[in-house]
């Protein structure tokens, strides 16, 4: 199973999503963007996260927006035994589940750390991998909105997955930056839909 980092499609359909929330500053402020357009976004929590801040968990879902699986306590899953691994797997799973009464069906190791043995678990698991086409942006690093920005607006095609942060540090960059895309990206007509509706698409 390799990583996704794009579905390949004629329609003009983007995935933007979320790592390491969420957060209760920058969490509630993607939300509005998100919402002003009517479109809709992936965000790839962390366990410990998630069981810091339940209702906004909930809110996310209930807006119609997906929530990936990032594992429990964000570790380096190539560093872990097989069992470790599960566990930081379903752990995560139990508890998304327990929060908005699902499963998560979509995977972001955590570091795009992996080895042959957590492709295998995922796998079994039936858990597609998900990349990003816009690594280059770099918004962990926090590098300025407009080189995020920009190299973000360079990845965009119909099917790509974009990568930002909403936890884990001051993530206001990344919010401005997407705040920027989305209005631009918007205007040359694309529409925004979870990773689940993009690998629809491709499936079907
Ligand atoms: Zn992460």
């Amino acid at each position: 199973m390799a990583i996704i980092h794009e579905v390949p499609m004629r329609e003009k359909l983007i995935a933007i999503t979320f790592d390491d929330g969420p957060h209760p500053i920058y969490t509630p402020q993607l939300l509005e963007i998100f919402n002003a357009v009517g479109g809709k976004a992936t965000f790839f929590m962390v366990g410990e996260e998630m069981k810091k801040h339940r209702d906004l968990v909930k809110k996310v879902f209930d807006e119609g927006h997906e929530i990936g699986n990032h594992t429990y306590t964000h570790p380096h899953l190539s560093k872990l035994s097989m069992e470790q691994c599960l566990d930081e797997i379903e752990r995560n799973e139990n508890l998304v589940e327990e929060l908005v009464g699902q499963k998560p069906v979509v995977f972001r190791p955590p570091y795009f750390d992996y080895n042959d043995e957590v492709i295998g678990i995922l796998g079994e698991k039936g858990y597609p991998m998900i990349g990003a086409v816009n690594g280059e942006a770099r918004d962990w690093e926090q590098p300025g909105v407009d080189h995020i920005y920009k190299a973000s607006l360079d990845a965009v095609k119909e099917g790509s997955i974009l990568i930002f942060h909403d936890g884990y540090g001051d993530r206001s960059q990344s919010v401005d930056a997407v705040r920027k895309l989305v209005h631009e990206v918007g205007s040359q007509g694309y529409q925004f839909v979870t990773v689940s509706r993009l690998l629809e698409e491709f499936k079907g």
